[in-house]
């Protein structure tokens, strides 16, 4: 397996039965070791596609049950719950992100007033700011889109509690970079490293565990070891959960966005999909490789839609819909939300709608709920 993404449901699903075959039976022991970019990875670098469901958390975690047995998987099993719980936790507290843009843009004011600062900014994301490991994944990052989750994990807690600078800009770097930028993983792991996500309890990157997990390869120096979590007067407040909207009967059109693109297995029930459109929302400053993801992803969806579905499917434009009820998966929290048309009929899917409230508080609820949501 290597760091070159091709954004295809078929890449995503050869990808998923090499995990299985080769690096998922030592998953759970080799789970937490980065071996870098040139070598085997640890874990299965799904994220790309989960990201977009271009691949389902469904049909992972089924297909992982049947490599591993219920048993053999569950480290793996418990790790792909982590995203459905972010994600259903963002869905109730929207707060979160929409701080976390205005926090972006208090940072860059922060960077323009303070020349001290703005140094520090530049030398972290250029690689530059002369802390083994921490310079090589910021390379890595822009270099190749991913990094293995405890790279993340240092990365962020070097960021916040050594290099002293505003979490947000770093989960706005990230998201720029991440070829699995997600508004819910993204944003609230970072708030989790800073101990903000569970008030008090932050993350803090030591140098023998950056040693021993990355094998020897990086033995940083000057690491703030003992730092306090981070503090905010007023954590992201919750909502309901919004309700999906009923499927119409009969001809419809049907929106794609970047957060579902296996339309195939949506639960559209009534309805005749005639027409389809593809929306593209990128990340707010995303990078090329990223946008190239995205419009990679987005035309493989259409093309398997319009021959699913038996109808013609382009990228939206005026009048694609010709007048009809649109349908289409729904959006979580983020751009695509952000950017869809008013009057869309959401349908949503049963894998969320059975973990999405029980994912309102800390992640042990919805661990415990496993064995029963394993099947949604
Ligand atoms: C600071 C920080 C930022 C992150 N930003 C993102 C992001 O933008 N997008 C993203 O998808 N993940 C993010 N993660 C979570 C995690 O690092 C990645 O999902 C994981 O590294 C992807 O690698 P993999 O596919 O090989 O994971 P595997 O270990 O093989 O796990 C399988 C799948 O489970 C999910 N998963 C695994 N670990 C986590 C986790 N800790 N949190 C949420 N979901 C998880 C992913 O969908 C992943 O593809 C972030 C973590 C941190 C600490």
């Amino acid at each position: 397996m290597h760091r070159t993404f091709t954004m295809t449901r078929a890449a995503g699903l050869e990808r998923l039965s090499d995990f299985l075959e080769g690096p998922g039976a030592a998953y759970s022991a080799d789970r937490n070791t980065d071996r870098g970019p040139g070598n085997g990875p640890s874990t299965s670098m799904l994220s790309p596609y989960l990201r977009r469901r271009l691949i389902t958390e469904a049909e992972v975690v089924a297909a992982a049950d049947r490599a591993f047995g219920d048993g053999g998987a569950e480290k793996f099993v418990s790790e792909v719950f982590w995203r459905t719980y972010f994600k259903g936790h963002l869905e109730t507290h929207p707060a979160a992100w929409t701080d976390f843009l205005a926090e972006v843009g208090h940072g860059h004011d922060l960077l323009a007033a303070e020349p001290g600062l703005r140094r520090i900014h530049e030398s972290a994301i250029e690689g530059r700011a002369g802390i083994d490991g921490f310079d090589d994944w910021a390379r890595e990052l822009v270099e190749t889109g991913w990094l293995h989750n405890h790279a993340r994990m240092w990365f962020a807690s070097i960021w916040i509690f050594t290099l002293r600078l505003p979490w947000a800009l770093g989960a706005a770097f990230f998201m720029r970079h991440l070829v699995d930028g997600d508004p819910a993983s993204n944003t609230l792991s970072w708030r989790w490293v800073a101990g903000l996500h569970t008030r008090g309890k932050h993350y803090v990157a030591r140098a023998e565990n950056i040693r021993r997990y990355t094998e020897g390869r990086f033995d940083p120096v000057g690491l703030d070891e003992y730092p306090d979590a981070l503090d905010e007067p007023m954590p992201p407040r919750e909502v309901a959960l919004p309700q999906a909207d009923p499927m119409p009967e009969g001809d419809v059109a049907l929106l794609l966005h970047l957060d579902d693109l296996h339309p195939e297995s949506l639960p559209l029930r009534g309805t005749k999909i005639v027409r389809i459109g593809g929306l593209i929302d990128h990340a707010q400053g995303a990078s090329d490789r990223v946008k190239a993801a995205d419009e990679a992803a987005m035309a493989d969806a259409l093309a398997r839609a319009t021959a699913h579905f038996a109808c013609p499917g382009a990228p939206v434009g005026n009048g694609w819909a010709d007048g009809l009820p649109v349908v289409t998966a729904w959006a979580p929290v983020g751009p695509s939300a952000t950017a869809m048309p008013d009057g869309c009929l959401r349908v949503r899917r049963a894998w969320d709608d059975a973990a999405w409230p029980k994912s309102t508080r800390g992640y042990s609820r919805l661990r415990s709920a496993i064995p029963a949501l394993r099947g949604a």
